[in-house]
């Protein structure tokens, strides 16, 4: 099997799609993005890494970061952080605040805004207070120093902060934030608006699909913390729409409201796909049908 075939097929069977959905608009720096591009970028175990389209422009990584805050402060802290946040698909949207009162400031998982506030603030804690550890290390796994916030869009998503805030209020209410509010904020908004392609993102994760093991040999973290990153993304990654994408895919995943989607085929490849127009879930619309296709032509899924 011939990835670059596969990838072209997949390409070719979405042609149609692209530039469908809805491009999130909630900030300047999101809703002037051009809505007909689609990249594709697949990066083996076997460190080969193939991609289609505009796989090498750079786009807003949004919350797929969320997964590379939890593997960096799993790596550095051990379990601590399940005592702060919990694992269950939320049920209700990525920055609802009704199920955070119910459960006294125990967020549901760590791919909610609520859960991904309180893994920030236990990263800030071992990492000296650094605000852009997650992008160090993004920049580090690819040793491309372009990798960088988008400052316009962190500036924009500290502006139309308003909800984040009342999470993080919230969360700090209960003592579950250890940091200032707008410490956790800022550093929060800051990962939100790392750029990077869809290369870049698939080998950044490719540890994921390696039980734990960075391309080089080195241990990330460890298969019983990798299965668990995993299987949160499985359970949780895709805003409410994770069942569907279960049923549709097979894989974990999880994507951003910038219209990528990071998803791993376990002891095999990671997959980052990205077309900004989202569908009604909030997930990119020709992203999940790309998926589909890849799956169902390759036949890799975690079923
Ligand atoms: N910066 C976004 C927010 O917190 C992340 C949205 C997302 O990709 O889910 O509103």
């Amino acid at each position: 099997m011939y990835i670059e075939n596969i990838l072209a097929d997949v390409h070719e069977a979405v042609t149609p799609l692209i530039g469908q959905g809805t491009v999130a608009d909630y900030i300047p720096g999101l809703a002037s993005v051009n809505p007909n591009q689609f990249g594709m970028a697949v990066a083996m175990n076997n460190g080969a890494v193939y991609g289609v389209g505009d796989w090498r422009v750079p786009f807003s990584t949004q919350s797929i970061t969320k997964v590379f805050a939890l593997v960096l402060e799993l790596a550095r802290d051990g379990e601590k952080i399940w005592q702060r946040v919990g694992r269950e698909p939320s049920g209700s949207g990525f920055h609802s605040m009704a199920e955070l009162e119910k459960s006294k400031g125990i967020p549901r998982n760590p791919f909610v805004n609520s859960g991904a506030l309180v893994v920030t603030d236990a990263l800030l804690s071992v990492t000296d207070g650094d605000p852009d550890a997650v992008l160090n290390f993004l920049r580090a796994e690819n040793s491309d120093p372009d990798i960088h916030v988008d400052e316009d869009v962190a500036a924009s998503e500290a502006l139309h902060g308003d909800r984040n805030a009342a999470i993080a209020h919230l969360l700090a209410s209960y003592g579950n934030l250890v940091h200032p509010v707008q410490d956790v904020l800022t550093a929060y908004f800051r990962q939100c608006a790392i750029a990077m392609d869809c290369r870049d993102l698939a080998a950044a994760g490719a540890f994921l699909a390696r039980a734990g093991l960075r391309s080089d040999g080195s241990r990330m973290l460890t298969a019983s913390q990798n299965k668990r990153v995993n299987s949160v993304m499985l359970t949780s990654g895709m805003y409410d729409a994770a069942g569907d994408f279960a049923f549709q895919v097979g894989l974990p995943g999880k994507s951003g409201v910038g219209g990528g989607i990071l998803a791993v085929v376990p002891g095999r490849c990671t997959v980052c796909v990205w077309s900004p127009g989202l569908n009604a879930s909030g997930n990119s619309l020709v992203g999940v049908r790309a998926l589909d296709e890849f799956t169902t032509r390759t036949g890799w899924s975690v079923f």
